[in-house]
């Protein structure tokens, strides 16, 4: 298959795997100039902004090789694909303040029995109003799964499948489903109030089709995205940053706060944003399991060996980790660097991969407003903070679900050995 992924029979192998700019058609011809839909591509997926968008951020993660089910890719690329699909729904999420459900009708079953609208394996991500329950999403009669290997099985036993995943969710799957044609854009349709569109063929919205690609585009290249910018920063005076920080701060109080943690969590504690595992170290010492978390490769690669701790390479408001995975998270500083909208995405994260009873622990600098500074020893490179009050961090966190158990504030000096004001949260997700 993959000596030869593009099938010449499958539009969609030809329009965006052999690069033939799409036709900005309709089903009676073509109502536009051509263009390429194509918004991000990696090794295994690309992403291009469906036809048919009754909403904007409305896409398609499609496999690079002409499979009828993603559940057909291997192991490795399945999860990749699903990855790749969640990243773009936080983005999606925060650029057009939304909820995003991800839907996949696989159709590795026989011919003639399949219901997709499409015959190359997809991934739609559906823009929804924060006001709507996603569930409307869910075929009725699926069944919850975790993971993905109820894709790969079904897909292995030459089955179709309607599978839904919703943000902080476990999927919801549906094998050999007998749903009506476009299923998930008829139930999507209604939900917008626009329930007779729902036919991508007669209604290609080719404006929204455009403006989602705009939008994206230009997120995706990170261009003025500060995160990106500040973990460049961190890249660049990595082993200094990992030198300052391998040790406490004299007279911290951080060590006390990390040992109450970890007496108030059971299970396993995800540093989130670990940066030189100064702190995971500790965890470990007082004989925790500790996933050391950091979307700085060079932190992930420096952090120290240790058999408690397992380093992860990932973005916090996009957790690689299952729902009800961690019993506590540890977030210090990390916080600071992300702006609000970031922020809430992040700790509605941290709440679904917290079991029931979890606490996490936040710190972030006290103020408001931003500030942006040369990162040491690399001035070509910049680092950008955001500050927060009390009030702000502890709405943000009982809007997600979150329990307040406490919150203070204490001077202690930043990695740079600036003497910092810095608000503290201590939170619990309910037990069930
Ligand atoms: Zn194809
Ligand atoms: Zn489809």
């Amino acid at each position: 298959m993959a000596e030869n992924p593009v099938a010449l029979d499958c539009e969609l192998c030809v329009e965006v795997l052999a690069g033939v700019a799409v036709t900005g058609g309709s089903a009676t011809g073509p109502t536009s100039p051509f263009f390429s839909r194509l918004v991000h591509r990696t090794s295994v997926v690309d992403v291009i902004a469906g036809l048919g968008a009754l909403a904007p951020g409305y896409l398609l993660v499609l496999p690079r090789q002409h499979v009828e089910s993603v559940g057909e890719l291997d192991l490795q690329d399945l999860a990749h694909a699903y990855r790749v699909a969640r990243e773009l729904a936080v983005i999606v999420r925060r650029r057009f303040g939304c909820r995003v459900a991800l839907v996949e009708h696989g159709s590795s079953g026989l011919a003639g029995s399949s219901k997709a609208c499409i015959a190359h394996a997809h991934i739609h991500l559906f823009p929804y109003p924060p006001g709507r329950e996603g569930a409307e999403f869910v075929a009725p009669g699926s069944e919850a799964v975790e993971g993905l290997d109820a894709l790969r099985s079904a897909a292995v036993r030459g089955q179709n499948y309607y599978y839904c995943s919703l943000a902080g969710q476990e999927g919801r799957i549906l094998v050999n489903p007998e749903l009506p044609s476009q299923f998930a854009r008829q139930r999507w349709a209604s939900m917008l109030d626009v329930a007779d569109k729902w036919d991508w063929l007669i209604y290609p919205q080719l404006e929204t089709v455009t403006s989602t690609m705009d939008v994206l585009r230009r997120d995706l290249t990170h261009e003025g995205s500060q995160l990106h910018e500040t973990l460049l920063g961190y890249s660049a005076m990595a082993s200094d940053y990992v030198r300052r920080t391998s040790v406490f701060p004299k007279n911290s109080v951080l060590k006390d706060e990390i040992a109450r943690l970890s007496d108030l969590a059971e299970g396993s504690i995800l540093d989130a944003g670990a940066g030189g595992g100064r702190d995971s170290l500790l965890f470990a010492k007082l004989g925790r399991d500790v996933i050391a978390l950091d979307a700085c490769p060079d932190f992930v690669a420096a952090l120290p060996k240790n058999d408690r701790i397992r380093p992860m390479l990932g973005d916090i408001r996009a957790l690689p980790l299952e729902a009800e995975s961690v019993g506590g998270v540890w977030c210090s500083a990390v916080l600071l660097h992300l702006d609000q909208s970031d922020v809430e995405v992040a700790f509605e994260e941290f709440f679904r991969v917290l079991r029931p009873g979890g606490v996490m622990y936040a710190s972030v600098k006290e103020g408001s407003g931003r500030d942006t500074r040369e990162a040491y020893g690399a001035s070509e490179r910049l680092l950008h903070f955001f500050f927060y009050r009390a009030e702000t961090l502890t709405e943000i966190a009982m809007d997600v679900g979150f329990e307040v158990l406490e919150t203070w504030t204490g001077d202690e000096p930043d990695s740079s050995g600036e003497v910092t004001s810095w608000v503290k949260v201590l939170l619990r997700k309910a037990a069930e």
